[in-house]
């Protein structure tokens, strides 16, 4: 392992920088936190297809940028572009390191939650529809720069506080050790859910042959009545934007260095092992729908500052549009309809005419 498990430093922000520089990977600053520490995305490989690994949106998740430097420094294949996203949220991951460093028990009770959010308090993966903070819009910024074709999220999640003190986290009552989501239901296209429920398919079988854990499927299909879902996390975001996604999430919040090094190994593999897939599935993946729709959103009679507002949301996601007397015609891929119809649907609270 590129930081040794016992060391002080372990989850050191500097250290990570310090590591990322020298794993023979192509570093970008792409944007700023609200404390001004920079956001930094790694990239390896010349292929035309591209995977995005996003780490750490969550400050106190910290097995998610060890594994993402693990992989970075073993991959040397070029076929494949590999991003990855270090520390999406730099100031919550500085927050995490500090307190860790007093209070190094690991406890549900320490979960240390200030640390999830960036330093305006806000949680980054909730703030997708509204762009409300720097992070989020200079991820998004990055994401559509390149494009990728695939991108995993990483995350940890909490430690239940139910059947306190589990001597082994497999005894926790909740019984599982990672969690997988796919891409929602409602509103995403037809390709990127397909991919989207290959992939998890193809991990968990692979997973849950390295290890012992129960790995919990989850799949936020949207509201039963197929209603607005608002793509306030990323996650969603991403499938309705026409984008294959998987979130893979350990158990880990408040466990410190307990069973770190598996936290670690699962996100690692889960890298290593969609990266085999994508290029087993490069066919797929070459041939995405890529046509275009021209939507016409009729506005007669609506509320002017509805008008506005869904406007001023098309232009935050930098979503081109022709503004004509009664109506509002959007040039957008396929993939990406549900996305536009979401931001209509709930400004307007009507579906598309
Ligand atoms: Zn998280």
């Amino acid at each position: 392992m590129l930081i040794n498990l016992n060391s002080d430093n372990i989850f050191s922000c500097e250290n990570y920088l310090d590591i990322a520089s020298n794993i023979g990977a192509e570093i970008f600053t792409i944007g700023f936190s609200v404390e001004k520490r920079p956001i930094i995305a790694l990239k390896k490989g010349t292929g035309k297809i591209k995977v995005l690994f996003v780490s750490r949106i969550h400050g106190n998740e910290p097995a998610t940028t060890q594994a993402m430097l693990e992989f970075f420094n073993n991959y040397n294949s070029k076929d494949i572009t590999i991003f990855g996203i270090l520390l999406a949220n730099p100031d919550g991951a500085s927050l995490f390191e500090q307190l860790w460093l007093q209070n190094r028990e690991p406890h549900w009770k320490n979960s240390f939650n200030n640390a999830r959010l960036n330093a305006a308090g806000v949680d980054l993966n909730r703030d997708w529809f509204d762009l409300s903070q720097e992070e989020t819009r200079a991820i998004r910024r990055f994401i559509f720069s390149i494009r990728p074709d695939f991108v995993i999220d990483h995350h940890e999640f909490y430690w239940s506080d139910k059947g306190y003190p589990p001597k082994q986290p497999i005894e926790d009552e909740d019984g599982f050790m990672a969690t997988m989501t796919d891409a929602p239901f409602y509103g995403v296209h037809q390709f990127v859910k397909e991919i989207s429920k290959k992939a998890m398919y193809t991990l968990i079988e692979k997973l849950e042959n390295d290890f012992q854990w129960k790995i919990k499927v989850r799949h936020f299909a949207g509201k039963s009545d197929n209603n607005i879902e608002i793509p306030t996390v990323l996650g969603i975001y991403l499938a309705l934007r026409g984008i294959p996604k998987l979130l893979v999430e350990t158990w880990g919040v408040g466990c410190s260095t307990l069973l770190l090094e598996q936290r670690i190994k699962f996100h690692y593999l889960s890298m290593k092992y969609i990266t085999n897939w994508i290029r087993s599935e490069e066919s797929s993946f070459l041939n995405k729908p890529e046509s275009l729709q021209l939507l016409r959103y009729n506005l007669k009679d609506a509320d002017s500052r509805k008008i506005d507002l869904f406007l001023r949301k098309l232009g935050l996601h930098q979503i081109k549009f022709k503004k004509e007397k009664d109506s509002v015609i959007v040039n957008i891929p396929t993939t990406e309809v549900g996305f536009i119809d979401t931001i209509h649907n709930s400004i307007f609270e009507r579906k598309r005419m």
